[in-house]
């Protein structure tokens, strides 16, 4: 059954990986926002080198609101789509100057509304604060499908795919494990599965982490088909729909 592997899914990962301290490096909600937004096509190493610098030149709401755009690009420049970044922390901003008096909202539906925020930015500000919730980046929606907990591919439908199966005080640290196996084993061309803690509930194993259902041709099948369940073939056994 499938909430049951998802159960034990937890649990392994959780021994696999019991820190699971946010790896972009921050002190405060605002810089968390800050460094979310710039990690986007970048790596949590390359943000990291670059905040240190960043947030002692600006340090408040107001400073990156009213900051000249093209210092401020200069300073965000080596994470890449700097022009998009740097006009994304500005709106952003600016909003949270005028509506929130300059501090980061503490909901999910406020959050959402500030300019070039997404649930899944929203999702890793909440789990600095402390609130649960599910982070679905590249890794979480490719693992997901894998170990057939969804047959989504958008994230927002992912997610609440994953909420009812994982326990809501594990949400955020569920989702950073889950991004820690992706980037050590569940890799999206290769993965290591005969090395993967875990094989025996991944459906995915058996096709040496390749199904069916995520391949072009099982794509187009299964959205042809309407389906919104990844159905094993013959060879998958009952496993891909538990
Ligand atoms: S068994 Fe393979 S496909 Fe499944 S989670 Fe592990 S590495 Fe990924």
């Amino acid at each position: 059954m499938r909430a049951r592997r998802a159960l034990e899914i937890v649990r392994r990962l959780r021994a696999r990986y019991p820190d699971t301290q946010l790896p972009l490096r921050h002190r405060n909600p605002l810089q968390l926002l800050i460094a979310t937004i710039l990690s986007a096509q970048s790596t949590d190493a390359q943000v990291n080198r670059v905040t240190p610098t960043l947030f002692k030149r600006y340090r408040t709401a107001a400073d990156f609101a009213d900051a000249r755009t093209s210092e401020l690009e200069t300073y965000v420049h080596s994470t890449g789509f700097f022009h998009a970044k740097t006009r994304a922390i500005q709106r952003a901003t600016r909003v949270l100057v005028d509506r929130y008096g300059g501090r980061v909202p503490r909901t999910l539906e406020e959050l959402v509304e500030l300019p070039g925020v997404g649930r899944k930015t929203a999702n890793v500000v909440l789990s600095g604060f402390g609130v649960p919730g599910i982070v679905v980046d590249t890794h979480v929606r490719r693992l997901s499908r894998r170990l057939a907990l969804t047959a989504h591919h958008d994230p927002d439908k992912i997610e609440q795919d994953l909420m009812p199966l994982i326990p809501r005080e594990e949400w955020s640290a569920f989702s950073l494990r889950l991004i820690f196996l992706g980037r050590e084993i569940c890799f999206a061309r290769r993965p290591r599965c005969p090395t993967c803690p875990l094989r025996d509930l991944c459906p995915s194993s058996r096709y040496g982490g390749m199904p069916p259902w995520m391949t072009p041709a099982g794509i187009g099948a299964s959205r042809a088909a309407g389906r919104t369940r990844p159905r094993p073939t013959r060879r998958a056994g009952t496993g891909a729909r538990s």
